[in-house]
């Protein structure tokens, strides 16, 4: 299973390298500051702080 998919910002292919066989840069398609993980991951340090 690939770690990341990649977007091509050139062509617009998906893919797993860090150059694109058109020569574009490939992108991380997804948002980078999202993060569920890290969103529960606030809700649980609260949740403990306040010993619920
Ligand atoms: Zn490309």
């Amino acid at each position: 299973m690939p770690k990341s998919i990649l977007k091509c910002a050139k062509c617009g292919r998906y893919t797993l390298k860090q150059t694109c066989d058109c020569s574009g840069k490939p992108l991380d398609p997804r948002p980078a500051k999202f993060s569920i993980e890290d969103k529960w991951g606030k809700f649980r340090r609260i949740a403990k702080k306040n010993d619920i």
